[in-house]
């Protein structure tokens, strides 16, 4: 028997340029799909959702999170990114178990579903063993959020896994061997709730047959490629992406992270091959990657996607990334603007706006993940990954202009109910899931970790630990 769910009367903003923004319209769910977007929808057996003088939007789609480093939340609030690598990736990476990454991909997935994210890109670079794989796969699966499983690399000695003077080691073969397995044991269909990408190191940060190895192996798979690039001092004069066109590796569909310091002849690439970009603004302003290039992304046409990179040093959600890329963004603009004097109107054209932020956040990100015939809109036939924002809240109302007050006003706790693939699994801003079990969980998982470097105190990963970085 078909399940039916009315979401019903409130500001639908549906992010699909044929439907734009409806008042007072319902959303029909029928078991995973969206059914019926419109005013006055009949069902009668349906359960009701009231949405009067709330907003519903699609699901947020967080396009790039490293969710095994949720374990060690906010450890790290003063890195810079080289103490980043030298502090989380070499330290921590390598006294992971498997069972610290299921707790801490659980976790971190539950966290996304209370903060209204209804599709994850868990971009895992911990896979130091198969269990480790199997228990990042699970932690997922567990959850019931909608994700891309981005199969990395292990993180299992100091400089042996990214940076390292040479990368084609032992394991090499064996991280191929693995991503068959993972390919065939859980992702023989690529209709799932959970689907497979593939994350690489890339041009720049080790040797280059291991970068022909990767992207081979992709193809090979039949997965998406998503790589870190042009981010602070390491990708400042890399030029990464002109190599990789020069090696034939400029496959459609690859999403380019940070994309801090591309030059224009690599935004060419990126937009000429068919693929996107992934801006982390939270991270990419404190850490020093550099400025997310959202205009110079626009210019070219390339699809944007938002997303949280690392809960160690910033908060994980889409509020703060649309926060942090509206403000950086039009800041950038207008300093530009002085300097060069120009008029107002000349400086207008050239400021990003709310409405496309809200797109970043959603369909955008929807379009980076691979996923946008199936989410990112609220459009019949899409599976059903819907928000509801509560209108009614202190910091909400009254509300004018609904997506201004998405972007602008709405925060985490203004997430009142959450359906992914049709399941209600946040309702009156409670979660279904209990999270007892996970948290004692995702805390025993820290003293572990934790245990491995002493008692913290103030600095205790020293930002100083900033490590040399070998070229290759
Ligand atoms: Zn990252």
């Amino acid at each position: 028997m078909t399940e039916r769910i009315l979401i019903k009367g409130g500001i639908v903003l549906t992010q699909d340029d044929s439907l734009g923004e409806l008042n007072g319209a319902d959303v029909l769910v029928e078991d995973d799909m969206i059914a019926e977007v419109g005013r006055d929808i009949s069902a009668a057996d349906a359960q009701v959702i009231d949405a009067a003088g709330d907003i519903v939007i699609p699901g947020f789609i967080d396009t790039h999170r490293h969710t095994w480093e949720t374990s060690i939340r906010t450890c790290a609030p003063d890195y810079s990114l080289g103490a980043y690598f030298a502090g989380i990736l070499d330290k921590f990476g390598p006294a992971y178990r498997a069972e610290d990454v299921y707790a801490a991909n659980l976790w971190g997935a539950l966290e996304c579903l209370n903060a209204g994210i209804t599709t994850l890109v868990d971009w895992s670079h911990i896979m130091n063993t198969p269990d480790h794989a199997d228990a990042a796969i699970r932690g997922l699966d567990e959850s019931g959020i909608r994700s891309v499983f981005a199969y990395g690399f292990p993180n299992t000695s100091l400089q042996d896994w990214w940076f390292g003077p040479d990368y084609a080691g032992s394991r090499l073969t064996t991280s191929g061997e693995e991503a068959r397995r993972i390919r065939t044991q859980y992702f023989n269909s690529d209709d799932g709730l959970i689907t497979m990408a593939l994350a690489t190191r890339g041009t720049g940060y080790c040797v280059e047959d291991v970068v022909r190895y990767e992207w081979e192996l992709a193809r090979e798979l039949g997965l998406n490629i998503t790589v870190h690039v042009a981010m602070y001092r390491f990708g400042y004069t890399k030029l990464q992406l002109r190599r990789l066109k020069e090696m034939g590796l400029d496959f459609p569909n690859t999403t380019y992270i940070h994309s801090s310091h591309l030059q224009d002849d690599e935004w060419a690439m990126v937009r000429d091959s068919g693929s996107n970009v992934s801006f982390a603004p939270q991270v990419e302003l404190q850490m020093g990657h550099g400025w997310a290039e959202a205009v110079k992304a626009l210019d070219y046409g390339v699809p944007i996607g938002l997303s949280s990179d690392v809960a160690t040093t910033t908060s994980a959600d889409q509020f703060t990334q649309m926060h942090a890329i509206f403000a950086s963004e039009r800041a950038r603009r207008h300093e530009i603007a002085w300097d060069d004097g120009l008029e107002w109107n000349e400086l207008e054209s050239k400021l990003i706006n709310a409405r496309q932020v809200l797109q970043w956040a959603t369909i955008g990100g929807a379009k980076v993940a691979g996923l946008d015939a199936r989410t990112g809109s609220i459009t019949p036939g899409k599976k059903a990954d819907v928000v509801v924002i509560d209108g009614s809240a202190v910091n909400v109302a009254p509300v004018i202009d609904a997506a201004g007050a998405v972007v602008c006003a709405a925060d985490i706790s203004n997430v009142k109910h959450v359906l992914v693939d049709g399941n209600v699994v946040k309702r009156d801003f409670r979660l279904a899931a209990s999270l007892d079990e996970p948290r004692k969980r995702v805390e025993a998982s820290r003293d572990h970790l934790i245990s491995k470097f002493g008692e913290p105190e103030a600095g205790w990963l020293t930002a100083s630990a900033d490590r040399e970085v070998a070229t290759a």
